[in-house]
């Protein structure tokens, strides 16, 4: 019997694109005010396409690689080691990847993600079908404040409830002292008026943890990221077991190793799976089931990607069977512009999960040359 093989890959191009944002958005250490996107595109023997792209949470203040180091790790390793490789063999390809470089999980989830597009598309399926199926067409989204004040913020949030979009939203904190942190992210949630979680993105140590985290408890927030620095699990432990509230961790987690040990300690009570974070749709869909060993319930965290990285995540979230925390794929509705025909849709306090082949969605080529940063 002969071998089933996909289209094999012939070429891997990059480009840099900036994207606008609507509004800056201020994290505990960094303020976002564009968008470096690094787009992949892999040419198949046959002349089909697959789509990916990398992006950090506004640069590399977050995971410590840029837009500019991702594309040369890209261009000189990670592009050179898929030539030849079948579109369809994705765990072999990820091999390939990672004999080339170590860690680079942003460049290597833009890669997954274009071969994951490539071999929806060969097979005519959505990449959903690839993880086994869909158990829902439209996931939740809690909206970032990130303007960082009070009357800002709790203005942009009453909006978006009009209109429908959102019914829960997450307060940034970590940029001042604690007790004025806390007074100023309950001061905004009590006049949301709607359920808040927050995210220090590792601004307090476990002293300072134990002290304000009560408070914070106590004033209604249904769940904290990222307290504490990411190596931190074991005071993420003696927190989880403190308090009622839930704890997340986010930057400790950046693999199925990370994911092991953080469940293995009770250090985190709610999951993020991110699939720039992890590397790719696969290896964020692989920790996404150790939680679901460990009875730990799925949050869909995000990068501010366009509608290619969203419609990605979107892929895998459709098929966890747990997802109780919904997610924050807020990134086209976050940048002032996009890269596809047709943007992810928003509607019903969500996001809706694309249909199609591959990933679902199809460059804007006009839109992708306006933004291109000339080499
Ligand atoms: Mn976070």
């Amino acid at each position: 019997m002969t071998q089933v093989r996909g289209p094999a890959i012939v070429e891997v191009r990059t480009s840099i694109l900036d994207v606008p944002m609507r509004r800056a958005h201020r994290h505990a250490r960094s303020t976002t005010r564009t968008q470096g996107v690094v787009l992949v595109r892999l040419l198949c023997e046959d002349g089909m396409e697959g789509i990916g792209e990398a992006v950090t949470p506004g640069g590399p203040w977050w995971g410590g690689d840029s837009p500019e180091a991702i594309r040369a790790t890209i261009d000189h390793y990670l592009g050179p080691a898929l030539i030849g490789q079948d579109v369809l063999a994705i765990e072999a390809a990820l091999l390939a990847m990672d004999a080339a470089a170590a860690r680079a999980h942003f460049a290597k989830a833009a890669l997954d993600m274009a071969l994951h597009d490539a071999a929806g598309r060969a097979l005519g399926v959505p990449v959903s079908h690839l993880l086994g199926g869909r158990v829902r067409e439209h996931v939740a989204v809690t909206w970032p404040l990130g303007i960082g004040d009070t009357g800002p913020d709790v203005e942009e949030a009453q909006e978006r409830m009009r209109l429908g979009l959102n019914g829960t939203f997450k307060v940034k904190m970590g940029r001042a002292e604690p007790r004025a942190d806390v007074a100023r992210v309950l001061d905004t949630a009590a006049r949301i008026g709607a359920p808040c979680r927050v995210d220090l993105n590792q601004a307090w140590d476990e002293v300072q943890a134990a002290r304000w985290l009560p408070a914070l408890q106590d004033g209604g927030i249904e769940l904290v990221e990222a307290p504490l620095a990411g190596w931190h699990h074991a005071a993420m432990r003696r927190l989880c077991e403190r308090l009622d509230m839930p704890l997340m961790a986010d930057e400790g987690v950046w693999d199925i190793h990370d994911a092991w040990v953080a469940l293995a300690m009770a250090a985190t009570d709610v999951m993020a799976v991110k699939v720039a974070k992890a590397g790719g749709l696969r290896r964020a869909r692989k920790i996404a089931v150790l939680a679901e060993a460990a009875g730990v319930p799925c949050f869909g965290g995000m990068a501010l990607e366009t509608s290619v990285g969203t419609a990605a995540a979107l892929q895998v979230l459709a098929t966890l069977p747990r997802l109780e925390w919904g997610c924050e794929l807020v990134g086209p509705a976050m940048l002032a512009d996009d890269i596809v025909q047709v943007p992810v849709s928003y509607a019903e306090g969500g996001v809706v999960v694309p249909g199609g082949p591959g990933l679902g969605i199809a460059l804007d080529e006009d839109r992708v040359g306006r933004l291109r940063r000339p080499d």
